[in-house]
């Protein structure tokens, strides 16, 4: 009967829910093991310029070089890395390697700006800004090399400790990016008074070019008030020739996604600092 059924499907969710537990659990432990082993890496994408398709930077993205399951995503540890305190650990070895990346790179006559992306618990870490500075130190780059990425919410979530971590970054030189822009609920006008330096417009919204007129709309108006506020803005999750070409009209500054390049590895990056086909203008 129907409520049979409704017991076995209980019964359905319950088994599921254990799965991922458990799924979760072994996660966790295989974690720490990766990162007492420095199983973790970066890929790295590139960012172009938009008008004349030159290079602008490149984001660090971390991968797990799992010894029995290839190389994971980070959809697949880093949530459970925040839930079980580890991100700290995890942030600080991403950190160390973008830099010291970033130094290399720099050694071989190329000043390329590496971002790093920063989570709500390592940012709100009273000890971050420290460890930021003392990385970039270490490894001895310029801070203009070294962008971080923040969320809208983690910038919203507690605002006085937020402006002044990152005007203390800023400060030194590090160059600020609000990440997943324009599918939070944030208060624009105390984001206006954060120090930023660029807004990087989510991929929903880019994908939604073309198709959604409210996406136009929105990604307009997104663009206009981050110049008004002289941040440059970047597309991300560019795909195809056509968002390209919308993003680049609507005056996005820089774009970033697989049609322009995938994160690979450092080694794997092209040499040349132009994609010929990044720029509209270019045939
Ligand atoms: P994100 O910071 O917004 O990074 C962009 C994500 O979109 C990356 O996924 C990238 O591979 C993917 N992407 C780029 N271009 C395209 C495109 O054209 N189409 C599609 N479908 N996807 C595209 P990834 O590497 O899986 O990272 C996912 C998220 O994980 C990142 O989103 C970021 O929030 C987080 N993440 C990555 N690395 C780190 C890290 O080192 N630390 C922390 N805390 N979070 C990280
Ligand atoms: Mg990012
Ligand atoms: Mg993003
Ligand atoms: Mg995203």
């Amino acid at each position: 009967g129907s409520k049979q059924a409704g017991k076995s499907r209980y019964q359905f969710f319950d088994q599921q829910a254990r799965q991922a537990l458990l799924e979760a659990t072994r996660i966790e432990a295989e974690l720490r093991t990766a990162l007492e082993q420095g199983q973790l890496c970066l890929h790295f994408q590139p960012k172009f310029q938009l008008h004349d398709g030159q290079l602008s930077g490149v984001e660090a993205l971390v991968r797990w070089q799992h010894p029995t399951r290839g190389l994971l995503l980070p959809g697949a540890f880093i949530d459970i890395a925040e839930r079980c305190g580890l991100m700290g650990e995890l942030g600080r070895q991403v950190l160390s390697m973008a830099v010291a990346q970033c130094a290399q790179w720099q050694a071989q006559g190329r000043l390329l700006n590496v971002a790093v992306n920063v989570s709500p618990s390592q940012f709100s870490d009273p000890h971050f800004c420290t460890e930021v500075l003392e990385a970039i130190a270490q490894a001895g780059i310029p801070a203009e090399l070294l962008s971080i990425e923040i969320t809208e919410s983690m910038a919203m979530t507690d605002f006085a400790a937020t402006a002044a971590r990152l005007a203390r970054l800023r400060a030194a030189g590090v160059m600020i990016a609000l990440d997943d822009f324009g599918i939070g609920f944030s208060n624009l006008s105390q984001l206006s008074r954060l120090p930023l330096d660029i807004l990087k417009v989510d991929r929903s919204l880019v994908s939604a070019l073309g198709t959604d007129h409210r996406a136009d709309a929105i990604v307009r108006a997104i663009i206009g008030m981050a110049h008004a506020l002289s941040c440059r803005v970047i597309a991300e999750g560019i795909e195809t020739e056509a968002q390209r070409d919308h993003v680049r009209a609507l005056g996005c500054d820089c774009g970033q996604g697989f049609l322009l390049g995938r994160p690979v590895p450092a080694d794997a990056l092209a040499a040349p600092a132009t994609r010929r086909d990044a720029a509209v203008a270019v045939a």
